[in-house]
């Protein structure tokens, strides 16, 4: 089962192929520039690709054996729209009883009414990226909130800038990708060249 599981290669040559990962020279709504963007929903707009990359990172959970003997009392959650397939994704190949995503309201990350206590499973927390780990953490405290518990956690790709565990939970990913970051333009390699820029929503 395990060596079933894509190298982050092999990962890097899908999210190029979809257009999730770019190369270019991109600034971000918080005014730092980088070479690179990864823009998750289109790997995930091809159903063969979203179930290949789910699918690998679903290993990584059966593997443990934390999870493995709670199946499928299993709750997979998403912090966020973009990890919404991977959960649909993850839930399948784990056959794991449960989903819930969060979403931003007024600033603040929430699941939907009328999620009661006592009601979500023990849980992985799975995301299409993790940048900061910020989501990840928001989510986790959500679960706690509601008194279940997380047993793993993971993304497609994940910043090596962000924490490699969740508290004392390890957080899995497909690829650990090493982002540049310029603080800003007067740092940054591709300004000196003048390359001309795009803008990045989130
Ligand atoms: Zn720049």
């Amino acid at each position: 089962m395990v060596d079933l599981i894509p190298s982050p290669d092999t990962v890097m040559q899908i999210l190029k192929r979809t257009g999730a990962f770019r190369e270019g020279h991109f600034v971000y709504p918080n005014g730092k520039h980088s070479p690179y963007y990864f823009q998750m929903p289109l790997a995930f707009r091809y159903y063969d690709t979203a179930r290949v990359l789910a699918v690998a990172l679903s290993r990584k959970f059966r593997v443990d054996r934390d999870i493995s003997s709670q199946l499928p009392k299993v709750a997979v959650i998403s912090p966020s729209s973009g990890g919404i397939p991977v959960a649909f994704g993850v839930r399948d190949a784990l056959n794991a009883e449960q989903i819930y995503w969060a979403e931003q309201e007024n600033g603040k990350r929430m699941f939907r009414q009328y999620i009661n206590q006592g009601e979500v499973n023990p849980c992985i927390i799975v995301d299409d990226i993790i940048r900061s780990g910020s989501a990840t953490e928001e989510t986790a405290e959500l679960v706690k909130a509601l008194g279940s518990r997380v047993l793993g956690c993971g993304a497609i790709v994940k910043f090596t800038s962000a924490d490699d565990s969740l508290e004392d939970t390890p957080i899995k990913s497909l690829v650990e990708f090493d982002v540049q970051m310029f603080d800003s333009g007067d740092e940054c390699s591709d300004c000196k060249k003048d390359a001309p820029i795009e803008h990045v929503r989130f």
